[in-house]
C-alpha cells in the first residue's frame, strides 16, 4: 500500500494533536507534534538563559539541541538531549515564550529540515502551524482546524486541569491569542491556511465524527495513489 503525508495545520488548541494522533493510530502511520519541537528549544532557551536578539548565540545554541520522541504506552514523549521533557514543555512558562522563539527564522530553518527527513518514507501525519505551507507543500492531504477561542480555551484549561496545573482562565485565554497572533503576523512562515487545505472548524464536532470524516479522506487519498 503506497504512504501519504497528511499535513495538520492550524491555531492553537484547537485538537490538532488529538486528530493527528488518533488518525496515526489509524493508519498505523507515525505522528509526529512539532510544536513540541519547537517548546522544547524554547525550554532549552529558558533553562540555559540564551538571549533571543542574540542571533550567533541562538544559532551556536541550536548545535546543542538534540529533539527525539519516544513513543511509552499510548503517549509519545517529548526528549531535549535524552532528558524526557513531556511535562515540562507544556507549562506556561514554555507557552508563554514558545512563539516568540519560533519567529526566528533560524531556529525554523533547523527544525523544519528536521521534520522533512522525517518524511522521507512518507507515512506520516503531521500537526503544526505551516507543515502544508512550508514543510511539506505537496502533502496528499491538509487540513486546517479551527475553533472558536471559547471553545479552544475551555478545552486547554480542562486540559491543564487535567494534569494538574492550576491556572487561571483569563491566563490561558490571553495565551491562545497571544500566539495565534504572533503566529499568524510573524514574517517567516506565517500561520495561514494552504490553498489546497480542507478547513474543518470544530467547535461543535465531535471527536469520533472528526476522525472518521478526517480517516476517510486519507483513505480516498491512499487508494488514488495506487491507481
Ligand atoms: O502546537 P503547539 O501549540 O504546542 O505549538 C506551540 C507553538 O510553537 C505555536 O504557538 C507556534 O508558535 C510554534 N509552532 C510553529 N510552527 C509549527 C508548530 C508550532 O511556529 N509547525
Amino acid at each position: 500500500m503506497k504512504k501519504i503525508i497528511i499535513a495538520i495545520d492550524g491555531h492553537s488548541s484547537c485538537g490538532k494533536s488529538t486528530l493527528a494522533k488518533s488518525l496515526a493510530k489509524e493508519l498505523d502511520y507515525i505522528y509526529v507534534d512539532t510544536g513540541a519541537m519547537y517548546r522544547a528549544v524554547t525550554l532549552y532557551f529558558i533553562q540555559n538563559k540564551i538571549d533571543l536578539s542574540d542571533l550567533i548565540q541562538v544559532e551556536e545554541s541550536l548545535k546543542h539541541i538534540n529533539i527525539r520522541f519516544q513513543k511509552s504506552g499510548e503517549l509519545t514523549h517529548t526528549f531535549l538531549n535524552d532528558k524526557d521533557v513531556e511535562f515540562e514543555i507544556r507549562e506556561m512558562s514554555v507557552s508563554n515564550k514558545v512563539s516568540e522563539v519560533a519567529e526566528i527564522s533560524v531556529v525554523r530553518k533547523v527544525l523544519v529540515r528536521e521534520q522533512q527527513e522525517m518524511g522521507i518514507d512518507k507515512g506520516l501525519v503531521m500537526d503544526g502551524r505551516d507543515i502544508g505551507t512550508v514543510v511539506f507543500p505537496d502533502a496528499e492531504l491538509k487540513i486546517f482546524l479551527t475553533a472558536s477561542i471559547a471553545v479552544r480555551t475551555r478545552r486547554r484549561f480542562e486540559e491543564l486541569n487535567q494534569k494538574g496545573v492550576i491556572v487561571n482562565y483569563k491566563v490561558v485565554e490571553n495565551n491562545l491569542n497571544h500566539r495565534d497572533h504572533i503566529d499568524s503576523t510573524r514574517s517567516d512562515s506565517p500561520l495561514k491556511q494552504a490553498d489546497d487545505a480542507l478547513l474543518i472548524d470544530n467547535s461543535e464536532m465531535d471527536k469520533e465524527k472528526q476522525l472518521e470524516m478526517v480517516k476517510n479522506l486519507a483513505l480516498a487519498k491512499i487508494l488514488a495513489k495506487r491507481r
